[in-house]
């Protein structure tokens, strides 16, 4: 794993996240249509039933009928959106094996993936990431690790990303510093000259179980 593979994994499960909430909204708005598509204007008489309410409302199956047809559903731009996603997706996955969510198959083939490859997916997954953030008015998946300093600028402005299961949680510098590649103080393995700084969060702070760490471990 390099640092490439290491930010495209975060990257992943960053949208992973955000994908369920997108998902979750995307539900909500869908009932919320149907609510709206079975709630008549009131001058809306059903031939059958009479007025609406009269006899039970909105179990009268002629009046839905009717509304369905008049009225056409407003768009779910969650949906919309989670669609979009998902096609986006379905590209670079198409080259991969598996025949599953196109983000659990990318999910999977990033450790074995060239570092350049694993470069442009990061760039792919953060972007699309963001849009679902955007939307949604989620903040970012990262979050500030109190008492810790980066190991290679020692600035104290340090976040940790804990998504997903715990071989995939990293940590990052906040102060954007960039690996300077062979020698750089990072000392990770396979360190690559101008990336920005990332560690497996247990090569910083210890294999610490849970994702709140005490300041003092
Ligand atoms: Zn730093
Ligand atoms: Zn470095």
């Amino acid at each position: 794993m390099t640092p490439h593979h290491w930010h495209a994994t975060a990257a992943a499960w960053a949208l992973h996240q955000a994908r369920g909430t997108l998902t979750t909204r995307a539900e909500a708005e869908r009932r919320v249509i149907v609510a709206e598509l079975l709630e008549p204007p009131s001058v809306l008489r059903s031939p059958v039933w009479g007025r609406r309410g009269a006899l039970g409302g909105h179990s009268d199956p002629t009046t839905t009928a009717l509304i369905d047809a008049e009225r056409p559903a407003r768009r779910n731009r969650y949906a919309e959106l989670a669609a979009d996603i998902t096609t986006r997706l379905a590209l670079p996955a198409g080259h991969l094996p598996g025949d599953g969510d196109p983000l659990d198959r990318i999910t999977t083939a990033i450790p074995a993936m060239l570092p350049g490859t694993a470069a442009a997916t990061t760039t792919l997954l953060v972007r699309l990431d963001d849009r679902i953030r955007r939307e949604l008015r989620m903040g970012p998946a990262r979050r500030l690790l109190t008492g810790r300093e980066c190991p290679a600028c020692r600035h104290r402005l340090v976040y940790e990303q804990t998504l997903g299961p715990t071989d995939a949680w990293t940590v990052v510098c906040g102060a954007d510093c960039r690996c300077t590649g062979v020698g750089c103080r990072c000392g990770q393995p396979g360190a690559v000259e101008g990336v920005p700084h990332i560690w497996p969060r247990a090569a910083v702070i210890g294999a610490v179980a849970g994702a709140t760490p005490s300041p003092t471990t």
